[in-house]
C-alpha cells in the first residue's frame, strides 16, 4: 500500500501532501510561504515533503509548478514567479533526495487535469479548462488523454494571438488572449479610459482592480460594464479558436476573474456563438465553473504521479 506525495508550488505558498492509495483526502499537510522571490525556495520545498513524509512506502512525487517548464525532462526553464530557477533541473533533484521518481508539469495543465479526475469534467473524454486571474492558463484532455505537446508546453492557452497588433502580454508578446481578458488586462483597460476622459465612479477609486470594476458594473457603471463586455467579447474568439481545434464536451473556468459570473459569461457566450466556425460545436457543449477551488493544483500532481505510475 504505497502513497502519493503532491507539490503544488505558487507564487505565495508551497503546499505538501501525502494521500493513500485512491483516496484524494491528504492523510498529511503542509503550507508554508514559498518566499519564491528569495533564495532557497528549494530548500524550503524539500522540507514541507520532509514534514509530511509517510512511515510506509511513497510510489512517487507529483509537482505542479508555475512554467515554463518542460515535463518530459522535469527542468523548470525560467518562472518569473521563482527567479532563481533558471534551468532548474527539480525532479532529478528531488528524485536524488527522496529515492521515488518525481513528475512535473505546469500549474494550468494540473489543474485541468485534476478537474478531468475529480471535479466538474468527470467523464468527459473532450475537455478544455481556462482559468483566468493575473494571468490565463489552459490545460486540455483530448480523447482521454493530457494534452502535454512534443516539447510540454501544448494548451498555452493563455497565449493564443487574437490580434497581433493588440496589447501587450505578461509574456511580452502582443495581442494574446491574457493580454485583454486577465483580470490586470481589463484593470488596464480602465485605467487607459479614465485616462482619455472617460466618466466613470472608479476615477475616485485609488486601487483599480477585476474585484473593484465587477462591484462598479454591478452598480451600473457603464466604463466597469463596458470593460467586461470587451474581456468577454475576446475570450469567446479565443474560445471559438480553443473548439475549432480540441471540439471539447466540456469547457471548465476557474479562477478569479471567473467568479464575476454574468458580467463576463454573458457577452462571452453571446462572441462564442458569433465566432464559431459551426454552430454544431455547441450541441450539448457542457460550459461550467471549475469545481476544486484552491486544490486543483495539489489533486493534479496527485493524478499525475498516479498516472505516471499506474
Ligand atoms: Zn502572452
Amino acid at each position: 500500500m504505497s502513497h502519493t506525495v503532491a507539490v503544488d508550488i505558487g507564487g505565495t505558498h508551497i503546499r505538501a501532501a501525502v494521500y493513500e492509495p485512491d483516496s484524494i483526502t491528504p492523510s498529511a499537510h503542509k503550507r508554508t510561504r514559498s518566499l519564491a522571490k528569495e533564495p532557497g525556495v528549494y530548500g524550503r520545498l524539500e522540507r514541507a515533503i520532509e514534514s509530511v513524509w509517510p512511515s510506509g512506502t511513497v510510489r512517487a512525487i507529483g509537482i505542479a509548478s508555475p512554467g515554463p517548464l518542460d515535463p518530459h525532462t522535469g527542468t523548470i526553464l525560467a518562472t518569473p514567479n521563482i527567479p532563481e530557477w533558471q534551468n532548474f533541473p527539480l525532479t532529478s533533484t528531488l528524485s536524488q533526495r527522496f529515492k521515488v521518481p518525481v513528475y512535473l508539469d505546469n500549474d494550468a495543465n494540473m489543474a485541468g487535469l485534476a478537474e478531468w479526475q475529480f471535479g466538474a469534467g468527470k467523464g468527459h473524454e473532450n475537455l478544455v479548462y481556462l482559468t483566468i486571474s493575473t494571468g490565463i492558463g489552459g490545460g486540455v484532455i483530448s480523447q482521454g488523454c493530457l494534452l502535454q505537446g512534443f516539447h510540454g508546453m501544448g494548451a498555452e492557452l493563455g497565449h493564443m494571438i487574437i490580434d497581433p497588433e493588440g496589447p501587450v502580454c505578461g509574456c511580452g508578446h502582443r495581442g494574446h488572449i491574457e493580454s485583454f481578458s486577465s483580470g490586470p488586462s481589463i484593470a488596464r483597460f480602465v485605467a487607459e479610459e479614465l485616462a482619455a476622459g472617460r466618466e466613470s465612479s472608479l476615477r475616485s477609486q485609488p486601487n483599480i482592480g477585476a474585484v473593484q470594476i465587477a462591484e462598479a458594473a454591478r452598480a451600473g457603471d457603464g466604463l466597469a460594464i463596458a470593460a467586461f463586455e470587451r474581456a468577454g467579447y475576446y475570450l469567446g474568439i479565443a474560445v471559438a479558436n480553443y473548439l475549432a481545434v480540441f471540439d471539447p464536451s466540456i469547457l471548465i473556468f476557474g479562477g478569479g476573474v471567473s467568479q464575476v459570473g454574468e458580467l463576463l459569461f454573458k457577452p462571452f457566450e453571446e462572441s462564442l456563438r458569433k465566432h464559431v466556425f459551426h454552430p454544431h460545436y455547441l450541441d450539448d457543449l457542457v460550459i461550467t465553473k471549475a469545481a476544486l477551488g484552491d486544490d486543483a493544483g495539489l489533486l493534479g500532481a496527485l493524478a499525475l504521479a498516479r498516472m505516471k505510475t499506474a
